[in-house]
């Protein structure tokens, strides 16, 4: 008896932040791992933004803040929502929470009742199907694989809505796959759900600047969806602010006093200090986004150059994020030795212990076949990674 309730037992754990530990064990016993299975930027925080925080600590920003966050970091959000994405959210309909994650799960706990179906365009990000277990309501994944340069259409949206749909998924650029849906791509993905008012939109704008065709458009932006639109967006990817644990949700005011009411009761508000580093962010030079992302853009170009070279991979050109999503069912049925890849996890195994090159496998963001691997890192880890893979890789036969 281990006393583990069954809401606890039905969470898978998520493959990301396990692949990652993995490779930091590996790493730790001396072994030379390429960490290419987390999504997080290899800089660090822009200085300007740190000294907010040591000046936040000196100013006594010490104490409880209040539970949706500093009104002054909601006004910021509010401006930047205007600002760059030209929607109005007053800041009584913005919270403030550990990361876009706590956000986005606040979302979903506030707004599904249980057996309500949640429909999620895959590949997605691993942790959106365990925030709707959590909420006890039922995933409805809607798969659009490499062939579609995964995204989906409108007629797959409209086949996936039903009565019992309450909230849809957006993520563009999306973390597994990195496409980008355009504003033509968006604006007929809307007009579906125009038809259907019973449908709340759940847009996960995380990865909205890193993107390398001028602009990455948001489901957001359409006046007719406003009063269901719920926005997630942080610091984490512009900012290179993972560790701060600072992201934020935009919402009809209901539904953001629902939130509101569940973070009071169990996690209260964020660390004060963070808050006023993002509020730095927010409201300081934009340079260092443009920096980072230019950075991004190089390594893509990179990446996709070299992981044309395997072969057998299937590689699309992603144009955000900084992920690299390529079909590697070739490898399925290969040998070495007396081992035999059954799967891309098994693949990925390989990988890591041939290769000594962490990615994580595409079955985690419900896409068996497929691989992720995060370029967030130098290009010379990319060039060495990629050259590793293909080595370990003609060994199978
Ligand atoms: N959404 C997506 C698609 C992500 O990849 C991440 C990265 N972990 C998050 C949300 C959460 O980011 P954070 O909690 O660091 O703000
Ligand atoms: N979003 C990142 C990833 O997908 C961070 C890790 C996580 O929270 O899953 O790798």
């Amino acid at each position: 008896m281990d006393f583990i309730s069954e809401r606890i037992n039905n969470l898978t754990p998520s493959a990301t932040l396990a692949m990652s530990q993995k490779s930091a064990e590996l790493r730790a016993a001396g072994i030379d791992v390429i960490n290419m299975s987390i999504g997080e930027p290899d800089f660090n925080t822009p200085d300007f933004i740190k000294e907010a925080a040591k000046v936040a600590i000196d100013e006594n920003y010490t104490h409880y803040p209040p539970v949706p966050g500093y009104m002054t970091l909601r006004k910021a959000i509010s401006e930047k929502l205007s600002r760059e994405n030209g929607v109005d959210y007053a800041p009584e309909q913005i919270v403030v929470g550990n990361g876009a994650k706590q956000e986005l799960c606040n979302a979903l706990l506030a707004t599904v009742n249980p057996g309500d179906e949640v429909i999620i365009p895959v590949p997605a990000w691993v942790s959106y199907m365990d925030m709707v277990k959590l909420a006890e309501g039922k995933v409805v994944p809607v798969y659009a694989g490499v062939e579609q340069n995964f995204k989906i259409t409108p007629e797959q949206l409209e086949a996936a809505i039903t009565p019992r749909s309450r909230v849809v998924m957006f993520n563009s650029p999306s973390n597994p796959t990195g496409s980008v849906y355009s504003r033509a791509e968006l604006a007929a993905l809307a007009a579906v759900l125009e038809r259907h008012p019973h449908v709340l939109i759940l847009a996960d704008d995380i990865y909205e600047h890193i993107n390398y065709v001028g602009g990455a458009p948001s489901i957001a932006q359409f006046e007719s969806l406003r009063d269901r639109m719920m926005i997630v967006n942080g610091v984490s990817k512009a900012y290179a602010m993972t560790g701060w644990r600072i992201g934020w949700i935009a919402a009809p005011l209901a539904i953001a006093k629902g939130i509101i009411k569940l973070q009071g009761q169990y996690t209260s508000s964020v660390s004060s200090i963070a808050m006023k580093a993002a509020e730095a962010a927010y409201t300081g030079s934009q340079d260092c986004v443009e920096d980072m992302r230019r950075a991004f853009e190089r390594r893509r170009d990179l990446i996709v150059e070299l992981a044309k070279e395997i072969p057998g991979w299937v590689v699309n050109k992603p144009d955000g994020a900084f992920y690299l999503f390529p079909e590697v069912s070739a490898y399925i049925g290969k040998r070495y030795g007396d081992r035999e890849i059954k799967s891309s996890g098994d693949y990925v195994m390989y990988l890591l212990e041939e290769a000594h090159v962490a990615a994580v496998d595409g079955a985690a963001f419900c896409a068996p076949g497929y691989l992720r691997l995060s370029y967030a890192t130098s290009e010379d880890n990319i060039r060495e990674a990629m050259r590793r893979i293909r080595e370990a890789s003609a060994k199978l036969g």
